[in-house]
């Protein structure tokens, strides 16, 4: 059993599965996991995956990228969208948003509806998975 951190999620964002964890007690979900449930701080806690079906709650377009994703190839004059989602399941997380148009974020709709990609970055050691979300 991996222990509800985010270290592990990461590790299943690899195996290309988003997962959550639920508590035992009052059935909260938390995408990212944690270990102490926020709402009635329950440790009983238990994977689930999540559907990967989402739709987008906010977003925001990034000209000014973190070190990653500029070796990604990202920069000012290539930006990227960068939103939160709402996932069927309720919970709500911050992922790389692909599939709309960053120079024209006026047509990026609030609600649009999204589904999970794994994106691979890296390589070597530093090879990891990233989450992001696709529009449908
Ligand atoms: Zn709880």
């Amino acid at each position: 059993m991996r222990a509800f951190s985010g270290t592990s999620f990461y590790e299943f964002l690899g195996e290309n599965k988003l997962m959550g964890s639920r508590c035992q007690s009052c059935g909260a979900l938390h995408v990212p996991p944690r270990p102490i449930c926020p709402a009635c701080y329950g440790e009983e806690m238990v994977w689930e995956e999540m559907s990967g079906q989402g739709q987008l709650l906010a977003f925001t377009v990034v000209h000014i990228a973190p070190t990653a994703m500029i070796e990604a190839g990202y920069s000012r004059k290539n930006p990227y969208c960068a939103g939160i989602v709402r996932l069927a399941e309720g919970p709500a997380i911050s992922a790389q948003i692909l599939g709309v148009d960053p120079v024209k974020p006026k047509e990026i709709e609030i609600g649009t509806p999204l589904t999970v990609t794994f994106v691979q970055r890296g390589e070597g050691e530093q090879a990891r998975t990233y989450l992001a979300f696709e529009r449908d």
